[in-house]
């Protein structure tokens, strides 16, 4: 999938392009991920922080601890509908998550790596295919999943 890619929030509200290919991207089991998606996991997709545009809208923005850190993660979502959009990480101040399931075409996604696996509900199978990693990935670890990204796109 060649980028620009575009997504938006349930509503419509707020719409955002994404002008560069991304990092990777991997699915999160832990609590804050649960909750946060209001379902089994999380998805992440970093993406250089200066390739997103915003098309319409300005979504609103909250601060949470990292998991397991004593750093923080803005956390950027629709004021109408509540969609979380992104997510900005004070661990690296150059990208950006994006919630990949706010793309427009989601056919193509296929995470690399599992994180937080000691928190993943008991009915999911993890792919031996992927990198799963029993709690927040150790800077080495992410190098992997980076890799492993690029070596499939
Ligand atoms: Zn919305
Ligand atoms: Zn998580």
């Amino acid at each position: 999938m060649p980028f620009p890619y575009t997504g938006g929030c349930q509503c419509g509200n707020i719409r955002y392009e994404i002008q560069a290919e991304p990092l990777t991207l991997y699915a999160c089991h832990c609590n804050e991920c649960q909750r946060q998606s209001s379902s089994a996991f999380g998805m992440s997709m970093p993406v250089p922080r200066k390739a997103i545009k915003l098309l319409q809208g300005t979504p609103k923005q909250w601060s949470r601890p990292a998991a397991a850190s004593d750093r923080t993660v803005v956390c950027f979502f629709c004021g109408n509908c509540g969609t979380r959009l992104f997510h900005q990480p004070s661990r690296n101040n150059k990208i950006t998550n994006i919630k990949p399931g706010t793309l427009d075409d989601t056919s193509w996604l296929s995470p690399v790596a599992n994180h937080w696996t000691i928190h993943a509900q008991p009915w999911i199978t993890l792919s031996d295919d992927m990198l799963n990693i029993a709690q927040q990935p150790t800077d080495k670890e992410f190098e992997e999943i980076h890799e492993r990204f690029k070596k499939k796109s």
